[in-house]
C-alpha cells in the first residue's frame, strides 16, 4: 500500500523511545519537506526500521546521538540511520549481512541477539527492489543507508 515514511519512523521511534531514554541517547529526525509516499509492505518496512534502529541503540553507548534522515531522490526515498557508537571493524563489514554473523563474540555477548536482524532487513529491502548499505568506522560510528523505490 502507499505509506508515509515519516509516520512510520515516528511510530518506530515511539516504540523504542524508552530504551533510548534509559541510555540517555538522543534521536534527531530530519525530514525533507516534500517527501513522497512509497508503495511498500508497511509491516515489513517497519520491521526493517526496527532492526536498524535497535542496532543503533544497542551498539551506541550512553549519551550517544542517533540521526534519522529521510530524503526523496529522483524515484527513490532514502532512509539514513546513523549513530556515534562502537562502529564496525573494516574486516567485518562484508559479513554483517550474513545470517547469524556477529562482530567479535566477546563484545556482542553481553548485548544479546542472534545475528539475524541485518540479514532480515536486507532480504525485505531487496524484495522491494531497494538497497541497503553500511558505512562504518570502528569506535566512531555507523551509518546505514536504505534506498527504496517510490513505486
Ligand atoms: P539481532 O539483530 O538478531 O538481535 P544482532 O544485532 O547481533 O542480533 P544484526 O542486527 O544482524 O545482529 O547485526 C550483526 C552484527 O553487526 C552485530 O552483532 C554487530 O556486531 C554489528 N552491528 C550492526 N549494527 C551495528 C551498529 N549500528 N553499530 C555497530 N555494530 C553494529
Ligand atoms: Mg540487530
Amino acid at each position: 500500500e502507499y505509506m508515509s515514511l515519516e509516520k512510520l519512523i515516528n511510530r518506530v521511534v515511539m516504540k523504542l523511545e524508552l530504551t533510548m531514554k534509559e541510555k540517555d541517547q538522543k534521536v534527531n529526525i530530519y525530514i525533507k519537506k516534500d517527501l513522497k509516499d512509497i508503495y511498500a509492505d508497511k509491516d515489513a518496512i517497519e520491521q526493517v526500521i526496527i532492526n536498524i534502529l535497535s542496532n543503533a541503540i544497542k551498539y551506541t553507548p550512553e549519551n550517544g546521538i542517533i540521526n534519522i534522515i529521510l530524503n526523496s531522490k529522483d524515484n527513490n526515498n532514502e532512509i539514513i540511520i546513523e549513530d556515534d557508537g562502537i562502529g564496525i571493524p573494516k574486516e567485518d563489514i562484508n559479513r554483517i549481512f550474513d545470517r547469524f554473523y556477529r562482530v567479535d563474540k566477546a563484545r556482542s555477548r553481553d548485548l544479546g541477539g542472534t545475528g539475524l536482524g541485518l540479514s532480515i532487513a536486507k532480504r525485505i529491502v531487496e524484495s522491494h527492489n531497494g538497497q541497503i548499505n553500511i558505512e562504518s568506522e570502528y569506535e566512531k560510528g555507523t551509518k546505514v543507508i536504505i534506498t527504496l523505490p517510490i513505486k
